[in-house]
């Protein structure tokens, strides 16, 4: 044997919250800018260091938790024969372990290494969240929060403030808030712009009216841009518009015949009870609210580290 093969696998000694770990150093080296500052540098006053040297002299690592660094020892040193024979495979906690050590080792290659896997389980919004917070990953928080905000399913408000926390709980009802304000500016009744160009073909979608209608009890016209022609009363659930909720500017009773209206555009017909609400009507004028913004600096602060 060289020298320099028996510096390569000589062994040291970690001591991990009270399991001793003999291993070879030269991957911890190799992986972490930590580790090798530390094998390398001499001490000052202690050039003979025996730290590591023997069982009875380990280096300490008393804030690591001892079945993570088993985990990521099987990533660093995985057995040939697990390697042949498939059965390399680590659970999701040990996933987790490898991803915790070699985030606070800054272990580049280990740590993508640990997300790639971990995505390909399935994880839950909650996890994802709860996991980019403790590992600093932009991308499953953006993800996590994102389901949160848009799924179907409602939480209970302790359990949102046991998994996220009341602030992320607060900001994230507010996102929905933001969403639940929508459908005011979709109705047409409170919307002074609304007109007879507002009303479309429930096929196409494109403009049913382009050219002025009469009113069927007082005769005024009806023009396609004047919302002081027309009006809505009620609620819109959808975009669905019944001309029945419409009402004249002048008599103020409905002006539109109930029949049914052939489209100019694709000449289908469209009931009276059936128009569609134009897109520019319904449009919110601000943009919705979205986690990406409200969770920017924190997502910012994520991605600065894998950078
Ligand atoms: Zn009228
Ligand atoms: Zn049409």
């Amino acid at each position: 044997m060289t020298s320099e093969e028996s510096t390569v696998w000589s062994t040291v000694f970690f001591k991990v919250k009270g399991t001793i770990f003999q291993v070879p150093p030269h991957r911890f080296t190799e992986h972490s800018e930590d580790f090798a500052n530390m094998f390398h540098m001499p001490r000052a006053g202690h050039a003979e260091s025996v730290e590591g040297k023997d069982k009875e002299h380990p280096i300490v690592l008393d804030d690591y938790e001892a079945a993570d660094f088993r985990a990521l020892m099987k990533v660093l040193y995985p057995a040939p024969k697990d390697v042949i024979s498939g059965a390399y495979t680590l659970t999701k906690e040990e996933w987790v372990g490898v991803l915790n050590l070699s985030t606070r080792w800054r272990m580049r290659q280990m740590r993508e290494h640990a997300i790639g896997n971990l995505s390909k389980m399935s994880l839950t919004s909650f996890e994802k969240v709860t996991f980019a917070r403790a590992h600093k990953v932009a991308k499953w928080l953006k993800e996590g929060l994102n389901e949160i905000v848009t799924q179907e399913e409602t939480f209970e408000p302790d359990e949102l403030k046991l998994h996220l926390g009341l602030e992320t709980a607060f900001r994230l009802v507010w996102i929905q808030n933001q969403a639940l304000k929508r459908p005011p500016a979709m109705s047409p009744s409170s919307n002074p712009q609304f007109t007879l160009g507002s009303l479309s073909c429930s096929k196409c979608h494109s403009a049913m009216f382009n050219s002025p209608q009469y009113c069927q009890h007082c005769g005024r016209t009806i023009s396609v841009n004047a919302p002081e022609d027309i009006s809505h009363i009620g609620k819109v659930g959808s975009l669905k518009v019944n001309s029945q909720n419409l009402r004249c500017g002048g008599c103020t009773r409905i002006p539109l015949q109930m029949q049914s209206y052939a489209c100019p555009s694709c000449h289908s017909s469209t009931s009276y009870k059936n128009f569609r609400l134009m897109a520019s009507t319904h449009q919110s004028p601000r943009p919705d609210a979205k986690v990406e913004d409200v969770f920017k600096e924190e997502i910012a602060s994520y991605e600065s580290w894998d950078q």
